[in-house]
């Protein structure tokens, strides 16, 4: 099975749609997406909904939940916040229901895959797994080959090897027997590595790899402008921030 792997669009709608015209190039089975549709974007119907008819699975983000009333906004900054009230008072009755339905985490049972918007030991916590030391202890907390994770919106492979120590990948990496692996997708939206392209995985032929994907930055920050987003939430796009 080959599959895409999408995190974080948080309603950019043009972020998204580069990304699915970039992937239909790739011979790609599936499309799993790990949560946080909407949030600090200016198009989060459109993205909701895009995002049900392509996905073959959907996970629900921290962002999901708030605007749903089902996650506390009380941990979330101002411009979060912001965003989440915003996209309230925007989003369909229909894809309210829809967002309140998903849940934080799936198995793909055939294909060795678990996926998660945050982090395997407490999915509903939100809880951001930044380093090794996360991961040791993340990798005790399911049992399949390969976790696909997002939420911190930094791509990145760690690997942990049957005895040794952990390795970590930027780019991509051939899956090694015995070996398992958590690898954040990055985010499609919102990327925060200094890269402001739109960021996905792939999982094909035992190889993960990152795609880069160009997008038209200024459109969307155009319309954030006019839906009245904040500010450093429109400048932070051009800068991967
Ligand atoms: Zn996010």
């Amino acid at each position: 099975m080959r599959y895409a792997i999408l995190s974080d669009v948080h309603a950019n709608l043009e972020a998204l749609e580069a990304v699915l015209s970039d992937l239909r190039l790739r011979n790609i089975d599936k499309i799993l997406f790990l949560g946080d549709a909407v949030g600090y974007g200016p198009n989060p119907n459109e993205c909701v909904e895009i995002l049900k008819d392509c996905s073959a699975v959907m996970l629900a983000g921290n962002h999901d939940h708030a605007v749903v009333g089902l996650t506390s906004i009380e941990y979330f900054n101002d411009y979060a916040s912001f965003g989440v009230e915003w996209t309230q008072s925007v989003l369909t009755p229909e894809n309210f229901e829809f967002l309140k339905s998903l849940k934080p985490s799936s198995v793909l049972e055939s294909d060795d895959i678990f996926i998660v918007h945050s982090t395997p030991k407490e999915p509903e916590e939100w809880h951001y797994l930044l380093s090794l030391w996360d991961a040791d202890v993340n990798f005790r907390y399911f049992q399949q080959k390969v976790c696909f994770l997002g939420h911190s919106h930094r791509s990145a492979i760690i690997e942990q090897p049957e005895s040794g120590e952990m390795v970590t990948y930027k780019q991509g990496t051939d899956l090694k027997a015995g070996n398992r692996y958590i690898v954040n997708a990055g985010s499609v939206g919102q990327p925060r590595d200094g890269d402001p392209r739109a960021c996905y995985a792939i999982i094909t032929d035992g190889k993960v790899e990152f795609i880069r994907v160009k997008y038209d930055i200024e459109k969307t920050q155009e319309k954030m402008r006019n839906a009245g987003l904040p500010a450093p939430l429109i400048e932070r796009l051009a800068k991967g921030a």
